[in-house]
């Protein structure tokens, strides 16, 4: 494969630390094609190249509009990348899929991906158990008996509504406005943070419970040690979207990867728009995006060229978007939001480990850099990989600067040889700022719906304020498909009275 990406980091004792120039689908050479003179307006210009953009750009190209994609990547994907390495795809972001997100199950579907899968979780390798190593407790146990701890803290911890979640969040895809629950009741437990609620139930937890839930909750949303920062909705909404069952939770959440890659599947969507007309420049920061008397907007990029739309659909993460310039301004309530931002600084790591007996192991080790660690498949060297994941710890570790930490909290699960590392830091790249989004406590309640809104000809796609599956690939496709619809629907609309104008003139 001849596309490269500078995204990623890779280190092994030997070589030690090397940045990019990683085999990925997803890197796009050349890395412009823009065909129309600079005087041109286009239908609609996207920023980002993540899944809301391209699958946005996709189906707008896939109606006849004409489009440009501005990325400042070198690659499509955003948060989600594959590297090619070692006869492996390591997934660098976004990873697993499942039949019950819909809108990835039908891009799956389009693109014939539906059952090209691979799993994470394979039984038979020697080390085929779970390592617990929480406050008080540190010991051996089967991949059921971890499960039946897990789900028992987790129950409890959901269930705020003597029913699981099922009369609080009945509808995870509308969560705030529906049929059945009253938006103050929502918004009521909107208000509590994790720790809040962990505070009412831990008198009934057991030592081994409650270190398991602590780490679990910390893996997902990826914020503070005391999940002061993480919000309780944020965990009954995904508890809710995997069918209110903590039984489905790795099924959904964590086994089914598509064999491709995510730089696969991406490049289908991507491809797809190509085939139709898509033109497109990466390696392009947006600077400045301003809207023109004349009704279109105009975006400017940090090498000084300016491209017009009669709309923009922007999918910029929510946590850059305080390095984007709006003209006229964003309302206050959305600068609010943006500044508060959202709390998930989460690190994922992969690790090559000696030996193919740690591919059927899981571990949780809390407190650690690393909460929770997945046996993740076989290499062709017959060495296991590992995939590894810890909460925000961004006040006294940045992976590139001290891989032999990471190899420390591998280390503390369970007894490894680590002969490579491989990830890349969501944190510090400049154009995601952070991990998968986590919304803080309140945060809900006060900014979903203005962060959903248009301002002007702008409006706003993004995993991190979809109605459904919210910081997941789900989200993001959700986001690409609503926002182009109603670029779409208000483009005809727009042509149509043009036209009815001219007929009577
Ligand atoms: C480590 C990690 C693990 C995850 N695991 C999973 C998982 O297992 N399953 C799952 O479903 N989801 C997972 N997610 C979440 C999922 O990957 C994201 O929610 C989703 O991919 C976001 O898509 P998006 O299009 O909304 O945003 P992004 O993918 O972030 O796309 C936005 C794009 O905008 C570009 N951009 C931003 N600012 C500018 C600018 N100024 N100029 C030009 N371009 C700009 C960015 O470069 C980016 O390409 C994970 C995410 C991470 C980080």
């Amino acid at each position: 494969m001849s596309q490269k990406t500078r995204d990623g980091y890779s280190w092994t004792p030997e070589t030690g630390l090397k940045k990019g120039q990683f085999a990925c689908k997803g890197a796009v050479s050349p890395s412009r094609s823009v065909k129309a003179p600079s005087s041109f307006v286009y239908d609609v210009l996207i920023l980002g190249g993540g899944y809301a953009g391209i699958s946005a750009a996709r189906d707008l190209t896939n109606a006849g509009r004409s489009v440009l994609l501005i990325e400042g990547r070198d690659r499509i994907g955003g948060r989600t990348f594959t590297i090619e390495e070692d006869g492996f795809k390591y997934e660098m972001g976004g990873t697993w899929v499942s039949h019950c997100q819909p809108h990835t199950f039908r891009e799956m579907l389009r693109y014939n991906l539906g059952r090209d899968l691979v799993t994470t979780r394979q039984h038979g390798y020697e080390n085929d158990y779970y390592t617990f190593k929480v406050p008080g407790v540190s010991r051996k146990l089967s991949h059921e008996e971890a499960g039946q701890i897990a789900a028992r803290g987790w129950n409890l911890f959901v269930d705020v509504d003597g029913a699981g979640g099922r009369k609080i969040c009945p509808l995870p895809h509308a969560q705030l406005d529906n049929i059945r629950v009253d938006r103050k009741e929502v918004e009521k437990w909107d208000a509590y943070s994790c720790w809040d609620r962990y505070q009412e139930i831990r008198h009934q937890l057991t030592p081994e419970e409650s270190g398991l839930l602590l780490s679990l909750l910390l893996h997902i949303s990826g914020g503070e040690s005391n999940l002061k920062n993480s919000s309780l909705w944020d965990i009954i909404r995904g508890h809710a979207l995997g069918g209110h069952e903590f039984g489905n939770f790795e099924d959904v959440w964590l086994l089914y990867k598509l064999r491709e890659g995510q730089s696969g599947m991406a490049r289908h969507i991507f491809d797809d728009a190509v085939s139709c007309g898509l033109e497109y420049s990466f390696n392009t920061h947006v600077d400045e995006i301003k809207q023109l008397p004349t009704s279109t907007v105009q975006v400017t990029t940090r090498d000084r060229r300016t491209y017009v739309g009669r709309k923009l659909i922007c999918t910029a993460p929510l946590n850059t978007l305080r390095s984007l310039k709006f003209d006229p301004p964003l309302s206050p309530l959305r600068q609010e939001a943006i500044e508060v931002g959202h709390i998930n600084y989460m690190t994922k790591i992969h690790a090559i480990v000696q030996g193919s007996g740690l591919a059927s192991w899981n571990g949780a080790c809390y407190p650690n850099l690393l909460l929770y660690a997945y046996g993740d498949g076989v290499l062709p060297s017959g060495d296991a990989h590992l995939v590894a994941f810890g909460a925000d710890e961004r006040h006294h570790f940045v992976p590139e600067r001290d891989p032999e930490r990471i190899v420390q909290a591998f280390k503390n699960f369970h007894p490894m040889d680590v002969k490579k590392l491989v990830f890349h830091n969501w944190n510090t790249d400049p154009y995601s700022q952070a991990g998968p989004c986590f919304w803080p406590p309140g945060y809900m309640t006060k900014y979903q719906d203005e962060l959903q809104s248009r301002h002007g000809n702008i409006f706003f796609a993004s995993a991190d304020w979809a109605h459904g599956w919210r910081a997941f690939i789900d989200g993001a496709l959700e986001q690409g498909f609503l926002n182009a619809r109603d670029v779409l629907n208000e483009l005809r609309a727009e042509d149509q009275s043009r036209q009815a104008t001219r007929a009577l003139l």
